[in-house]
């Protein structure tokens, strides 16, 4: 039945191309309508002081809730929106939305915002931030921004430029998914970088593999050596908890402190653990 001629093979190809075209310019349509139907959420996931196991703030996650399709995970539909400009006023209402939960919370607590590399093209990203701080009342001392290598990668004046207003204003800068990317030290030396973030994929064999151990080690070492803060992203175990405490890492986040929740819950969190 199966017909495994050339052209048989070239039909199924042609075919699965065509599905995947129509998958994508199905979502690209959705993502359109869930901009305008307001189908876009955030979660806050505690971010805690490893030694005294106090909630430090709250990373804003973006989510999305498809009408038939259920939660829509951002790492499959934030590509989709960054190449259609869609992560421009998406990016700018998390900026505002993240902004203004923060401001309910004790004024000890900042709150945290990943940003694309697209918000950096032009002078957008320190627009957004500057808009979404006026509009909340939120003091930038109270704001972290998340950037990843991809940002630096492609790293022009304007992101150099962007970064130093940051820090001038007393808002972080925070390097995500550290070791991953094409990770230049350099970057920790001239950029304004106030925070690493170590990657999940470190902190989930630090246990168990004496690679990652060292990595990890040398990583919390060069945070403290430069006066960075430093925060374990992924952690999930008590045992990866007292590890990475015992090696001076200021901040954990992951499963094992906290998953992400709602607004509410983040308000409900931030004043118990202040209390
Ligand atoms: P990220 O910034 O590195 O965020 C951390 C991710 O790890 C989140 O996934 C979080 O839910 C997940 N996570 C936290 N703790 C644990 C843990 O203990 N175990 C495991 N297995 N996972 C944990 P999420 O929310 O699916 O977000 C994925 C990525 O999407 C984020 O990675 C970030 O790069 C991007 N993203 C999320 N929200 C935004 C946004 O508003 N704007 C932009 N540009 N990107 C966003
Ligand atoms: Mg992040
Ligand atoms: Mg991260
Ligand atoms: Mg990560």
């Amino acid at each position: 039945r199966a017909k495994t001629d050339g052209r048989g093979i070239a039909r199924v190809f042609v075919e699965e191309m065509e599905r995947l075209v129509r998958e994508r310019r199905e979502m690209e349509v959705d993502l359109q309508t869930a901009w305008r139907e307001r189908q876009f959420f955030l979660l806050y996931q505690p971010i805690v002081e490893a030694e005294s196991g106090r909630i430090a703030g709250f990373e804003a996650l973006l989510r999305w809730r498809h009408p038939e399709r259920g939660l829509v995970n951002p790492t499959s539909f934030i590509p989709i929106a960054e190449e259609t400009g869609l992560i421009l006023p998406l990016g700018a209402w998390v900026l505002t939305e993240a902004c203004a939960a923060a401001t309910a919370w004790p004024d000890d607590l900042f709150v945290s915002v990943n940003l694309s590399p697209i918000q950096f093209r032009g002078a957008e990203a320190f627009r957004q931030v500057r808009s979404a701080l006026e509009s909340s009342g939120l003091a930038p001392s109270r704001l972290e921004v998340e950037i990843t290598e991809s940002t630096l990668l492609h790293e022009g004046p304007m992101v150099r430029a962007t970064l130093e207003q940051f820090s001038e204003e007393g808002i972080t800068v925070a390097l995500d998914d550290f070791g991953t990317g094409y990770s230049s030290l350099g970057y920790l030396r001239t950029l304004s970088i106030g925070r690493i973030k170590v990657d999940r994929s470190f902190i989930e064999q630090v246990e168990t593999s004496p690679q990652s151990l060292a990595i990890v080690r040398a990583i919390i070492g060069l945070a403290r050596t430069l006066g960075l803060r430093c925060t374990a992203e992924g952690v999930e175990t008590e045992g990866q908890r007292r590890l990475l405490t015992t090696e001076g890492c200021s901040h954990l986040q992951g499963y094992l402190l906290g998953r992400p929740g709602s607004a509410e819950e983040a308000l409900r969190r931030a004043c118990a653990s202040a209390a």
